[in-house]
């Protein structure tokens, strides 16, 4: 068996390190570029969402180099993404390709025993023991690659010349492929954390700081989002975004399986606009966008693919967010027909507006 998992923007990092760690042999799609999103586009439905027609090109493009078996997380609905493994099951088979599915699952109520078995799916047989260790450190590596995106978002909003940031995390996406074992990924990370901090940056700044909210996939996915965050962070903004892979498979995964209390902050902040969950991550784009004005940021960014339902009933609701607390938002609609430079044009503009909020707001002081 020759695994293969769609791309998540750096989410490959912790399944190779889990892979490595249960000695499965896998191949890592090419990062996600053109050719998958045109592969996906002829495979799947017109109104399949960006994300699935993405999904879709990897898979094939990994196919192509040798993978027989794809291994994807289970989603629940009411969004389209508790079909995504069925539906990209029928859309290979569809189209021919003698690909197998492995779902790794928290449903309600599962147990533990349950839950390790799903592991034990692709591991021959491993011992239990060594599958939490891996579980653990793929958990570890998660946190330790979202913090390390973190420092980046920092660092490119006052590195003193421009580009050093990007530099460094560029060697870090290419370099991470060839390293194998949890210990060799956490210690170039730690490497990796240790130039950004050591690069040169100017002091007494304080850039605007912009929360990205939105879909999953395209907050996080930098092809998707045409990099969304180095762009606004070469713009001299620092941005955060609440929504990560290691928040996802902590919140939405392992404390489902462990039955542990979810971290609910933007279910609480959200509750008077959207107070209930209604698929994909609607509820956190309304609750983070009110903890980020709360926390003084100067701007919001959703962003989202085109037809995302739980998406579109947030754009709905945060005029009255923006009203209520007094915070620019601005919403991105991605889908395969965006030009690049039209989107450019309207995040400088947008930048140019938090500017000249922030000098009024001074003067007016
Ligand atoms: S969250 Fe949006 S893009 Fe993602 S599966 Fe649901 S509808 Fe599609």
């Amino acid at each position: 068996m020759k695994l293969t998992f769609p791309h998540l923007g750096n989410a490959y990092i912790a399944v190779k390190a889990l892979l490595d760690e249960l000695g499965v042999d896998y191949i890592i799609p090419p990062f996600n570029n053109k050719k998958a999103l045109e592969i996906g586009i002829k495979n799947s439905p017109e109104f399949a969402c960006l994300p699935l027609k993405i999904n879709i090109g990897n898979i094939i493009q990994a196919y192509r180099e040798g993978a027989d078996t794809v291994l994807i997380t289970g989603g629940c609905g009411p969004c389209r993404f508790g079909y995504y493994c069925e539906m990209e099951r029928e859309i290979l088979q569809d189209a021919g390709y003698d690909i197998g599915f492995i779902t790794i699952d928290a449903p309600r109520g599962i147990s533990l025993k349950e839950y390790f078995s799903q592991l034990l799916k692709i591991t021959n047989g491993i011992n239990i023991y060594k599958i939490a260790k891996a579980v653990k450190n793929t958990t570890e590596i998660a946190i330790l690659v979202d913090q390390l995106e973190k420092l980046t978002f920092k660092m490119r909003s006052i590195e003193a010349c421009r580009g050093d940031t990007d530099s460094v995390y560029r060697d870090f996406q290419q370099e991470i492929r060839l390293i194998n074992g949890a210990q060799s990924i956490k210690k170039y990370i730690s490497q990796t954390s240790q130039k950004l901090t050591n690069i040169r940056c100017n002091t007494g700044i304080k850039p605007l700081k912009v929360g990205i909210v939105g879909e999953i996939y395209t907050t996080i996915d930098s092809y998707t989002s045409f990099n969304l965050d180095a762009r606004l962070g070469n713009m001299g903004v620092e941005v955060d975004r609440s929504v990560t892979v290691s928040n996802w498979v902590v919140e939405h995964m392992l404390k489902k399986v462990f039955h542990l209390p979810r971290d609910l902050k933007y279910a609480e902040a959200a509750k008077p606009y959207l107070g209930a969950m209604i698929g994909g991550h609607a509820q956190e784009t309304i609750g983070n966008s009110i903890m980020y004005s709360q926390k003084g940021y100067d701007g919001i960014v959703q962003i989202y693919p085109l037809t995302c339902m739980p998406e579109i009933v947030a754009q709905s609701i945060l005029p009255a967010v923006e009203n209520d607390y007094g915070i620019p938002v601005l919403t991105l609609i991605i889908d395969e027909m965006t030009g690049e430079a039209g989107y450019l044009t309207r995040l400088e503009a947008f930048v140019d507006l938090l500017n000249k909020r922030r000098e009024m707001a001074a003067s007016d002081r």
